[in-house]
């Protein structure tokens, strides 16, 4: 609870959150609590199981202009979401992916990934070269950069395929996000990348 100063209405934390956005401000401590505080009011649910009612594992890019739960038409508690640079497959999605189908009944695999992924624009070598100049060190893992969103899907269905700890390996279905028209494109292992 709030003590002490007045609470500031609904309008006037929009317009804070409006100018903190257009500032390009880092979140605050203050603005989580205020909008937590709202959203617990207004939207939270009450507490859910614990298995995704939709058995649905979701793996996707953390860009920040896919908004996952709404262009899928998800409600907290239907999927997991497994998210990171490029929504790759790596090791620790695998690890993530095994839980969910084995500890948490999911049956089905999203995966997403985007045009205009950042990616895209960095290249391997520079990243390590860069790494490797600063502190004299370089990562072990691969920073799994990439040129094609489409035969980078099709990359991560095949490395999903090839799991053989995964209980449910069928029911993967891959897209590329379209960032400019909000589009999800159905990518398939067969077909090349459309001449769009
Ligand atoms: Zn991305």
């Amino acid at each position: 609870m709030h003590h002490g100063a007045a609470s500031p209405n609904v309008t006037q934390r929009m317009t804070d959150a409006t100018q903190n956005r257009l500032k390009q401000q880092p979140l605050s401590r203050e603005e989580i609590r205020r909008h937590n505080a709202d959203w617990v009011h207004d939207q939270f649910r009450g507490m859910l199981p614990l298995r995704p009612a939709r058995q649905t594992a979701v793996v996707a890019c953390m860009d920040s202009r896919m908004p996952i739960f709404g262009l899928l038409g998800l409600e907290p508690g239907d999927a997991h979401i497994i998210r990171n640079a490029g929504g790759i497959v790596t090791d620790d999605v695998l690890r993530s992916l095994i839980l969910s189908q084995r500890a948490m009944g999911t049956t089905s695999i999203v995966l997403i990934q985007h045009t205009d992924c950042g990616l895209t624009k960095i290249s391997e070598d520079t990243m390590r070269a860069e790494l490797e100049a600063a502190t004299g060190l370089a990562p072990q893992f691969s920073f799994e950069t990439f040129r094609d969103p489409w035969a980078n899907v099709r990359q991560s269905i095949r490395r999903l395929r090839l799991s053989p700890f995964l209980l449910h390996r069928d029911a993967i279905i891959g897209f590329v996000y379209d960032v400019g028209s909000g589009r999800l494109n159905e990518v398939s292992l067969d077909a090349e990348a459309p001449s769009a």
